[in-house]
């Protein structure tokens, strides 16, 4: 891959807009690329056993043609997009998939994935729900299963130093994810939410060592330019499930505003968390994808009382709010999303209660409603302006 400092941004740009031109390359060179949905498969696990982990996304712009002949339409609209992409032969490069048990839409869906795609290799991970300590013992011996199929795939042994490793590699790409955010933080932000985005979305798409040079190329640009002069603008922030596209940002900043923070999977829910090295590695790993990585299907009972448990389960956008100097918050949830869904109204007063103001939109992962979805922003940013 030719990143050097200078240009990030440009191949960010490319990597966003031609999906998995990097994993081709690999591939065709002998690599050997697993897909993965969402924010909790464990990436760490692939990466130690000398797979290129690959993050599945959907194609927002194109009508879901061909996955409803399989999927019924209550399944959440990200899924079947991304279903239907498969489908259409866009990860026609895939060696195998790595499913975790995220969501019902994903968990009722696995076996129709596995069937139609009909791939070398496939494994489901059954991750709980819930953080107790047996659910970490549980979960740990989900990821032994998963590194004992993996080893039988690929035919070669995973060992601990190569997890550990592994986990050394996703922290560090975390910490500069991480840094580049930190540029956000300029009033106007350094770098843009669209381009942030698209680092983002680039960033997923690539093995960690070529993830983390694409950063810190990007990091190296992004600190020499002059701050944007003239544009004082409301800060936003967006909250949410699988925003995996350019789209919603440029509604945002097209309408004259930033788009400075993200609590979404891409983004700070996957790049916040660290992973622990722990004596048995596997006890780090099964502690960050359990107990802190924040998506709305695990379920946290911490706290004596309901405005506390609210404080566990929210109090990092508190935190995001504060930092990044966020004027307004956007909950984006997509239809059927029940698990995002249901948290909309504790997150929208706990968040209102900062003095914050929301809008709550749901959406149909299409570009084709994002006109509606430009009507609710304007008049959102002309009331908080
Ligand atoms: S958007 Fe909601 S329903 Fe769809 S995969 Fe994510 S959590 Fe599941």
């Amino acid at each position: 891959m030719s990143v050097t400092n200078g240009n990030g941004l440009a191949k960010a740009k490319e990597y966003c807009s031609e999906y998995g031109l990097r994993a081709k390359e690999l591939k065709a060179e002998g690599r050997q690329i697993i897909g993965y949905l969402t924010a909790i498969a464990p990436v760490e696990i692939l990466t130690a056993a000398g797979v290129v982990p690959f993050r599945l996304k959907g194609w927002v712009s194109e009508p879901i043609t061909k996955a409803d002949a399989h999927m019924e339409t209550i399944v959440c609209p990200f899924v079947r997009n991304v279903f239907d992409s498969a489908l259409k032969g866009k990860y026609s490069f895939l060696d195998g998939m790595a499913m975790p048990h995220l969501c019902d839409s994903i968990d009722r869906t696995n076996d129709v994935w596995s069937y139609n795609l009909d791939l070398p290799y496939w494994h489901f991970l059954n991750i709980p729900h819930v953080t107790d300590d047996p659910s970490i013992e549980f979960t740990k011996s989900v990821l032994r299963s998963f590194i004992t199929s993996l080893e039988g795939f690929t035919g070669r042994k995973i060992t601990d130093q190569a997890i550990v490793e592994a986990v050394k590699q996703h922290n560090e790409n975390r910490s500069l994810m991480r840094d580049l955010y930190s540029l956000r933080k300029e009033n106007p932000p350094l770098i843009s939410g669209v381009e942030m985005m698209e680092v983002m979305v680039a960033a997923m798409s690539l093995p960690v060592d070529e993830s983390s040079a694409l950063i810190k190329s990007v990091i190296e640009e992004v600190k020499r330019r002059e701050p944007p002069a003239g544009k004082k603008a409301p800060r936003i922030m967006i909250v949410g499930g699988q925003i995996d596209n350019v789209a919603v940002a440029e509604v945002i900043e097209n309408a004259n505003a930033w788009l400075v923070m993200d609590d979404i999977t891409m983004g700070s829910k996957a790049y916040w968390p660290t992973t622990d090295i722990t004596p048995d590695p596997l006890q780090g790993i099964a502690e960050r994808y359990l107990r802190k990585v924040r998506v709305a299907t695990t379920y946290i009972d911490t706290g004596d009382t309901y405005e506390e448990n609210l404080e566990a389960r929210f109090g990092h956008m508190k935190r995001y709010i504060n930092e990044f100097k966020v004027d307004g918050v956007i909950l984006f949830v997509y239809k059927y999303c029940d698990p995002y869904g249901f948290d909309v109204p504790a997150m929208k007063s706990f968040i209102e209660e900062t003095g914050t103001p929301v809008l709550y939109l749901e959406d149909e992962y299409s570009t084709s409603s994002l006109s509606r979805v430009k009507t609710r922003v304007e008049a959102f940013l002309e009331m908080i302006a």
